[in-house]
């Protein structure tokens, strides 16, 4: 799997390209664009270990919401007023994220402490198995500067006719 370094300098070679590439994506029919995505999440993350990368873990930031508050307040046994002050701040949108990264429920060995009751944006990066992917397009170019799996999903995508 490629390092952090390497993954983000290959995204960048590959940036006038891939905005071009996905202009294109933009345009076409977006059910098919969501068959083909969701093809290339599957193949991809079959030959993938999040466990050996957990990049998203040490370098992004998940929005955190209300919900996700109480829900790992409660898991944690302790009130939202706590894990408010102990864990998040308010980022410049005003959304909470956490006080730092990587994330402070990340353990030595890259498995999340609180896995089943994580912030749903964990449950849902890197967004490759939604519906109507063209909604995230420009997420999903931010994304391929950091996840390896996203960046080799539009590798393969640029590669199929
Ligand atoms: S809560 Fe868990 S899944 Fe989300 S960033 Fe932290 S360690 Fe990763
Ligand atoms: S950055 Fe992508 S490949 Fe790495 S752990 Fe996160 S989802 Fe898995």
């Amino acid at each position: 799997m490629l390092d952090p370094e390497e993954l983000y300098s290959k995204a960048s070679a590959a940036k006038s390209e891939n905005l071009a590439f996905f202009k294109r994506l933009g345009k076409m029919d977006s059910r098919k664009l969501d068959d083909r995505i969701h093809r290339l999440h599957k193949e991809v993350f079959a030959g993938i270990d999040c466990l050996a990368c957990a990049n998203c873990c040490r370098i992004l930031g998940p929005r955190i919401t209300d919900t996700d508050i109480s829900r790992i307040s409660s898991y944690l046994r302790i009130k939202p007023v706590q894990l408010l002050a102990d864990y998040l701040v308010k980022d410049e949108d005003g959304d909470f994220v956490f006080k730092s990264m990587p994330c402070p429920f990340l353990d030595a060995e890259n498995y999340c402490t609180i896995y089943d009751n994580r912030p749903r944006a964990c449950r849902e990066y890197p967004h490759t198995d939604r519906r109507r992917f063209y909604q995230v397009l420009p997420l999903t170019l931010k994304n391929s500067y950091t996840c390896p799996a996203v960046f080799e999903i539009i590798e393969r995508l640029k590669g199929e006719k």
